[in-house]
């Protein structure tokens, strides 16, 4: 899995250690390498992956995926057909890194923007192939995860998913997406539900983009069924969520949360939800 992957002895905190990636360049300059000619995509694309040059973990399981061949493009600005591709392109990597002998967690996700660590603006995202599940899905999965929520939280339903605000958020803005009725993950999908999701996802994002006069940094990642063969009653889910708590101004995990794992969240949760349903995606 990882050349170093060290397990905390008095909390199970697993820590990739990657001295590697401190030599990669933090933003490349010149030419964009994602777009359309450039250095890893030197062919005409609609959406395209391609081997993480700089994996964080070996063996092949991290990758990139590139949302768009538009250079200023985000995943909220995709059309029906490009968001699913998009969705399509990420259930084919899901299957094929999920079929894996030594895969049980395929995670798909994004960090958009420079404050959450982004290099390059080019849309993209990215997937990581664990050969363990994670902590933190592993707790949702053994907690039975489905997509409950009081009304105040709802943000919006239609075409069978659900967009809510949770309960208790660790960030101040957090957004779930899920399908009212229980989907697994993203291989066993039909056309139907991929664009079906593709198309809350899309919504769910323009509307977190809405809240703020600037860009505003997110990120965002998918929660599938382990392809293990573990946990196979879990419901699929997608989580959006941004450090701003208002317009530029991030709030910051900070000494008690870091010391405790408990969290101060200034935003009220029901407050968010009601500001997320008056925007219009
Ligand atoms: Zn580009």
């Amino acid at each position: 899995m990882s050349a170093d992957l060290r397990t905390d002895p008095w909390l199970g905190t697993r820590v990739h250690v990657v001295g590697s990636r401190q030599g990669r360049p933090n933003l490349p300059t010149g030419e964009c390498p994602f777009c359309p000619g450039g250095l890893e995509a030197p062919e005409p694309y609609d959406v395209r992956w391609f081997p993480n040059r700089w994996p964080p973990m070996s063996d092949g399981r991290c990758e990139v995926v590139l949302y768009s061949p538009v250079h200023g493009g985000s995943l909220s600005g995709l059309d029906d057909a490009s968001m699913a591709a998009l969705v399509d392109l990420w259930a084919d990597r899901s299957a094929v890194l999920g079929a894996r002998a030594d895969v049980a967690t395929v995670l798909v996700f994004e960090n958009h923007g420079r404050e959450v660590g982004a290099t390059i603006d080019h849309p993209h995202g990215q997937i990581y192939a664990f050969d363990h599940v994670p902590e933190r899905p592993l707790a949702r999965l053994r907690s039975g995860w489905s997509p409950e929520s009081s009304d105040a939280l709802v943000v919006e339903e239609s075409d069978g998913w659900r967009t809510f605000v949770p309960a208790a958020p660790v960030h101040p803005v957090s957004l779930q997406v899920a399908p009212v009725s229980r989907l697994h993950d993203l291989p066993g999908m039909d056309a139907e539900q991929r664009a079906a999701f593709g198309r809350a996802l899309r919504r769910a994002r323009r509307r977190v983009e809405l809240l703020f006069a600037d860009p505003v940094p997110t990120m965002s990642w998918i929660n599938q069924r382990p392809f293990d063969g573990s946990f196979p009653d879990a419901w699929f889910n997608a989580e959006i969520v941004s450090p701003w708590r208002s317009n530029g101004v991030p709030r910051y995990i900070a000494a008690a949360e870091v010391a405790t794992g408990e969290y101060f969240n200034p935003v009220v949760p029901e407050d968010l939800a009601e500001r997320l349903r008056s925007v219009a995606p």
